[in-house]
């Protein structure tokens, strides 16, 4: 599956926000945007402000346009606030919570570890970031994923990685389940799900 192999905080940098998940953002260090200076600041549209706000989100769960829309249609068939139907069915991507329980330490470290088959899903090997987890399953590793030296610094650096409410984790077999389906607030709140949804309905 194609995605952005750019710099990594180029995109933070654009956004003001650290969609790369890290606490090392290159934000934190250059909070200007990337590129020269603009000569004029001008105004930015409505719809310009939708296009931020899905570009933000798509960058943050490090997908491609087409894939990207798809989960809005998905969302668009739900019942309920089409915004947070969105959110949560990025949330509960595979990738996405391999990342959330600490397992990588960005999101992009967590698809890798998806891919290159280190990721279990109730015991068995699952290789697809998009697979779409459900309440109970459990995430562990692969016997090759804990063989790897990641696992090694892993087991390390497990314990200060905080686990949001809808998972857990048990640090010590570095194993965690899905308890319950991701809401609102267990996303980030600087992203605008509504503004997403208007971009795409009209
Ligand atoms: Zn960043």
């Amino acid at each position: 599956m194609a995605r952005y192999i750019g710099p990594k905080c180029r995109k933070c940098r654009r956004y003001g926000v650290p969609l790369c998940g890290t606490a090392k953002c290159a934000l934190l260090r250059r909070p200007n945007p990337p590129g020269p200076r603009p000569v004029r600041r001008r105004k930015i549209s409505d719809r310009g402000q939708q296009l931020i706000e899905k570009q933000k989100v798509r960058f943050a769960y490090g997908l491609m346009e087409a894939q990207f829309r798809r989960y809005y249609e998905r969302a668009t068939t739900r019942q309920g606030v089409t915004g947070h139907n969105l959110m949560r069915l990025l949330e509960e991507r595979l990738d996405n919570v391999v990342f959330r329980m600490g397992l990588g330490a960005t999101r992009a470290q967590a698809r890798q570890l998806v891919t290159h088959g280190l990721i279990a899903v109730d015991g068995k090997k699952l290789s697809i970031p998009s697979a779409r987890t459900k309440v109970g399953q459990v995430i562990s590793f692969t016997d090759r994923g804990r063989k790897s030296g990641f696992y090694k610094i892993l087991q390390e650096e497990i314990a200060a990685r905080d686990v949001p409410a809808w998972l857990e984790l048990d640090r010590k077999a570095i194993t965690g389940r899905v308890i319950s389906e991701p809401g609102p607030g267990d996303w980030e709140s600087y992203y605008n799900p509504n503004a997403v949804i208007e971009y795409y309905s009209r």
